[in-house]
C-alpha cells in the first residue's frame, strides 16, 4: 500500500491518490459483492429498471399469418399476368376473429390489418389498389354452407406473399428477447408486453441517501450572511440521482462537526444502500469525513487522480452500518464529475447494469492539458449538418465555475498525462 504523505493526515492503509481506471475497478468490484437483488415487478412499474434475467420467447411473433394491410386476401395465381382481375368477395376477416373460410380459386375475402391469413389464401390486396361491385354472388363456406358475396376487381396486382406478415419472423420460440442487464426501455417492455408476460425481475435498485456537509451552506430562500454560500449540491446531485430512476432521500445539512456528522451517517448507515456526501472530504481542518470512515468504517480508497474530483473517497460503513459511503468533494462541478465518471457507474454495477455507449466527438478547438491527471471537462456537444460529432471545450475549468458547467451538456474525458490536443482531436464524452 502506497504510504500518505504527513500533511493528509493518516496512514493509508487503503489504495490512495489511485489512478481512474483503479478507482474504477474497485467500485466494480465493490459493486459486484453487493449485487442487488431481483426482485419481480409488473410490466406497469418496470420501465428503466434493470432487466435481472434473460428472456427467450415462449411464442413466434407474429404467432400466425396475418395481413399487414386493409384489403383483400386472394390466391396469387388467380391474377391476370396483364390488367385488373375480377374475384368473387366471399366474406369478412376481421382482426381478433378467427375465419371459417377457405378459398376456392377466384375468390377472396376482406381482411383488416392483423387479421389472420384465411386457408387458401397468400397474398393482400390493399383496398387503395381495388374497386367493389356490389352485385350479390354466393360462395361457400369452409363448413359447406353458403354465404353471399359481391365481386372485387384488382387493379394493381400485388407480388406474391405482398403484405402477409408471416408467422415468427420478428421472432421465433427459444430467441433471446432481453438480456440482464438490459435496461427496460419502452420498446422492451411492450416486447415482454408481446410475449404474454405481465412482470419482469429486475434488480432492486439502490436506496440513497444524500448529505451536503459545510458550516458555511445556506438553504436557498434563506437570507445570507457574510462568508456563507448557498447549497447548490444538493438540488445537483437529488437531480442526478433522479435521473437515474432513484428516489433519492435527502437529509438536513450537516455542520462541520464530527460528533453532529457521525451520528447522522450512522443513522443513515443503518437505513439505506447508499449514503452519498459532498464536501469535507480533502485535507482541511474541517474535513472531518477521511478521519471518520478511517476510524468506523473500511475505506476502499481515498483520492482518485482526476480533475476535478480529486479527494473522491468509497468506504464501506463498518460500525456505521451495512451501506456503502461515497463521498464526493463539495465543489458543484467536482459533484457533476465524480457522480457521472464513478458514482454512476457504482450504483450501475450494484443493479448489474450493462456498460453505457461511449460517446466521441472531435474537439472543436485545440486544448492544453496542464495536469498529469485525468481531466473532465466541460463542453457543449453537437453533431452537425455532416454528421459529425463535435464538442466544444469551455475554458472556464475551475471546478467552482458552475455557470460554465450549467452552459455545457457533455463532460470532455482526457486521458492521464499531460498533452495537447489539436483542433480535430477524437476525445470521449459523458453528457449530462
Ligand atoms: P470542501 O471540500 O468541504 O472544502 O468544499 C469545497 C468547496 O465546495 C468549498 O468552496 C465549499 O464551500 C464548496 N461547497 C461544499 N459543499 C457545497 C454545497 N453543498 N453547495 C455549494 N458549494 C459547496
Ligand atoms: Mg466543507
Amino acid at each position: 500500500m502506497p504510504a500518505s504523505p504527513a500533511t493528509d493526515r493518516q496512514t493509508a492503509e487503503f489504495p490512495f491518490r489511485i489512478g481512474f481506471d483503479e478507482a474504477c475497478a474497485i467500485v466494480d468490484a465493490v459493486a459486484a459483492e453487493r449485487r442487488l437483488a431481483a426482485i419481480p415487478l409488473s410490466l406497469s412499474r418496470a420501465h428503466g429498471h434493470v432487466q435481472a434475467r434473460d428472456v427467450v420467447a415462449g411464442l413466434p411473433q407474429p404467432p400466425f399469418d396475418n395481413s399487414a394491410m386493409d384489403g383483400f386476401a386472394l390466391r396469387h395465381a388467380d391474377l391476370a399476368a396483364d390488367g385488373p382481375t375480377r374475384l368473387q368477395l366471399v366474406g369478412d376477416q376481421f382482426a381478433g376473429l378467427t375465419g371459417d373460410f377457405r378459398l376456392e380459386p377466384g375468390q377472396c375475402l376482406r381482411i383488416t390489418t392483423g387479421a389472420q391469413m384465411p386457408e387458401g389464401a397468400d397474398t393482400v390486396v390493399m383496398k387503395e389498389n381495388t374497386r367493389i361491385e356490389a352485385s350479390r354472388i354466393e360462395a361457400t363456406r369452409i363448413d359447406g354452407s353458403r354465404a353471399d358475396g359481391d365481386w372485387v376487381e384488382v387493379l394493381v396486382a400485388p407480388r406474391p406473399g405482398q403484405h402477409v406478415r408471416r408467422a415468427g419472423e420478428d421472432s421465433r420460440v427459444g430467441d433471446l428477447l432481453l438480456r440482464a442487464g438490459d435496461v427496460l426501455t419502452p420498446s422492451r417492455i411492450a416486447l415482454a408486453a408481446s410475449q404474454g408476460i405481465a412482470q419482469l425481475d429486475v434488480a432492486r435498485r439502490p436506496t440513497v441517501a444524500v448529505f451536503a456537509t459545510g458550516d458555511e451552506l445556506v438553504e436557498p430562500g434563506m437570507p445570507l450572511r457574510p462568508g456563507q454560500i448557498y447549497n447548490s449540491n444538493r438540488e445537483q446531485l437529488m437531480g442526478l440521482l433522479r435521473a437515474e430512476g432513484l428516489e433519492p432521500v435527502a437529509f438536513p445539512t450537516l455542520p462541520d462537526d464530527p460528533a453532529q456528522i457521525t451520528s447522522a451517517l450512522r443513522h443513515a448507515g443503518e437505513a439505506f444502500d447508499l449514503v452519498l456526501t459532498c464536501g469535507g472530504v480533502s485535507a482541511g481542518e474541517k474535513d472531518h469525513l477521511p478521519a471518520l470512515l478511517q476510524a468506523r468504517g473500511r475505506v476502499r480508497f481515498w483520492k482518485v487522480r482526476m480533475k476535478p474530483g480529486m479527494p473522491l473517497l468509497l468506504a464501506e460503513g463498518g460500525t456505521l452500518g451495512p451501506a456503502l459511503f461515497l463521498c464526493l468533494p463539495g465543489n458543484p462541478v467536482s459533484v457533476l464529475a465524480t457522480w457521472l465518471a464513478i458514482g454512476r457507474r457504482l450504483v450501475d454495477g450494484l443493479q448489474g447494469r450493462a456498460p453505457r455507449p461511449l460517446r466521441r466527438a472531435r474537439l472543436t478547438d485545440a486544448w492544453h492539458k496542464r495536469h498529469e491527471r485525468l481531466e473532465f471537462l466541460r463542453g457543449r456537444w453537437q453533431i452537425d449538418a455532416a454528421g459529425v460529432s463535435q464538442v466544444t471545450p469551455n475554458p472556464a475549468d475551475g471546478s467552482h465555475r458552475m455557470h460554465a458547467a450549467a452552459d455545457s451538456d457533455a463532460l470532455i474525458v482526457l486521458g492521464e498525462g499531460a498533452c495537447d490536443y489539436d483542433a480535430g482531436a477524437v476525445v470521449e464524452l459523458l453528457p449530462y
